[in-house]
């Protein structure tokens, strides 16, 4: 399997080469040439695999596919040493329950971080682990959070040879939550740098280090965003495991709903179906900053600046534009790389917008592709909460009421999966406001606010970012 670029570039690259890139050479994403096909008779041997080997080997049969560069046996053990009881709380690793009649949630948050870019992100760390030291490599991870990024990153990086992480937040605004989360980790190899400033100010320094190509070469600075093709991979094994535990038939469809920032979430989803998983829908559900939503009703695609773009409940889906969509776009173009590149390169980068409104691609999305979508609010969600809450007796955080909001608004007659994105613990102040009682802690976070913490305090200036990576890299 060879991977190629959104935007026509001629390379194609194996894996393992892309797996610590970010972008392509062209700006583009790295997508596979094709698509390998799951038919009736592969889905029946796939539904055993996971009936009686779990999740680790499903996720072993579909990396396969795509992953070409790592010797079977080794590619297997990575995943047996990721997807654990111990890492992800049960031997499901992600079981779905029942909502209400044909509604169901999916758990992608019981991971060391509580939310779903652990699913990913855990992998991402034992595959660097092991291509790092195959090459005799080292990388330096820097990064900027405003809170679940860097600690998904951190959760997965720390302890492993050959990678540190410099992850920088802004001081004192993240919850006492996330940063006990971050700073409590005492792992030699993991830094957290808070900066005295906003969330752009941190964002801002991890630019100006990654422009300087001297001390980017010299120290390996690489990142961990969500563009990275091997955390979308990881991702498509849940959409299998999700169908799997919904259905007894491989003729019965399910659809899903996807509480999305980024897109990344539900590209995954996009690549599942491509596939030819049996899924019928693909919902979008946004938060108050509704770019993927107004572009999936009109076709036009327009990105927010920063007055329009909004802090909300939902915070992981506070988006002003969506870093993965271009993935879709190119297959909506019928994969034509110049036509991505012109919509991205030229209409979003220089317009802040492409439209789509009269072309007839556009009709391909929903019906085609099976994407539809809706948006959700403030008040939305705290209705959701309370309602799933009293009524159902079930407690879902901000990011997935976004998503059963919108599920509602999508129902066929297949069984429809919303993907639970986080846990309510993690979002306190509003489980409060629409329940009037705290969120239930999980047991291993009681007093996690108490753990010694390591992090060093720094004002927003890039020289002295700069001389701690220098003087913790010798
Ligand atoms: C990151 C995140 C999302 C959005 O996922 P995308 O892949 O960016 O669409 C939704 N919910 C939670 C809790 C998240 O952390």
């Amino acid at each position: 399997m060879l991977y190629l670029s959104t935007r026509g570039h001629a390379d194609r690259k194996h894996f393992c080469d892309i797996l610590l890139e970010g972008l392509a050479s062209d700006g583009g994403l790295y997508l596979p040439e094709h698509y390998p096909q799951i038919d009736d008779a592969r889905l029946t041997a796939l539904r055993k695999v996971y009936a009686e080997q779990g999740y680790a080997a499903l996720a072993y049969e579909i990396l396969s596919l795509y992953i070409d560069d790592i010797p079977a046996d080794d590619l297997r053990a990575l995943c047996a040493k990721t997807y654990t009881k111990e890492v992800f709380g049960t031997d499901a690793i992600v079981p779905v329950r029942q909502l209400e009649n044909n509604l169901y949630i999916e758990a992608l948050s019981n991971g060391p971080t509580l939310a779903f870019k652990d699913m990913a992100m855990q992998l991402l760390g034992n595959l660097f682990e092991y291509e790092l030291n195959r090459r005799g490599e080292e990388l330096n991870i820097l990064g900027a959070t405003s809170g679940d990024t860097g600690s998904a990153a951190e959760y997965a990086m720390r302890g492993k040879k050959g990678v540190r992480v410099f992850m920088t937040s802004p001081h004192g605004r993240m919850s006492p939550f996330q940063q006990a989360q971050m700073f409590s980790l005492q792992d030699e190899n993991i830094h957290n740098l808070a900066i005295e400033g906003v969330f752009d100010d941190c964002q801002d320094i991890v630019k100006a280090v990654s422009n300087d190509h001297a001390f980017k070469a010299k120290y390996k600075i690489g990142t961990v965003n969500s563009i990275n093709w091997a955390r979308l991979l990881a991702q498509v094994v849940y959409y299998f495991a999700g169908y799997l535990q919904v259905t007894k038939h491989n003729f019965e469809k399910v659809s899903f709903t996807v509480p999305s920032g980024n897109f990344g979430n539900i590209c995954a989803g996009h690549v599942a179906r491509q596939m030819g998983l049996p899924i019928a829908q693909l919902v979008v559900a946004t938060n108050e900053n509704d770019v993927l939503d107004e572009f999936f009703r009109t076709g036009v695609y327009q990105v927010r600046g920063s007055a329009n773009t909004y802090e909300t409940s939902s915070p992981s889906m506070d988006i002003s534009k969506a870093s993965n969509f271009e993935r879709f776009i190119f297959d909506l173009v019928g994969r034509d790389g110049e036509r991505t590149r012109q919509l991205f390169a030229e209409g979003v980068a220089k317009d802040g917008k492409f439209d789509l409104s009269r072309d007839e691609v556009f009709q391909d999305a929903a019906m085609k592709y099976g994407f539809v979508s809706g948006k959700s609010t403030h008040a939305d969600r705290l209705a959701t909460i309370k309602d799933c809450y009293e009524r159902l007796g079930q407690m879902i955080d901000t990011h997935t009421a976004d998503g059963v909001k919108v599920a509602r608004e999508h129902l066929g007659a297949e069984p429809m999966i919303v993907l639970e994105t986080a846990l309510p613990i993690k979002f306190a102040a509003t489980i409060e406001e629409a329940l009037g009682r705290q969120p239930d802690r999980p047991a291993k976070f009681e007093g996690i606010e108490d753990l010694p913490k390591r992090v060093v305090v720094m004002p927003a200036d890039v020289e002295q970012v700069k001389a701690y990576i220098q003087q913790h890299c010798d």
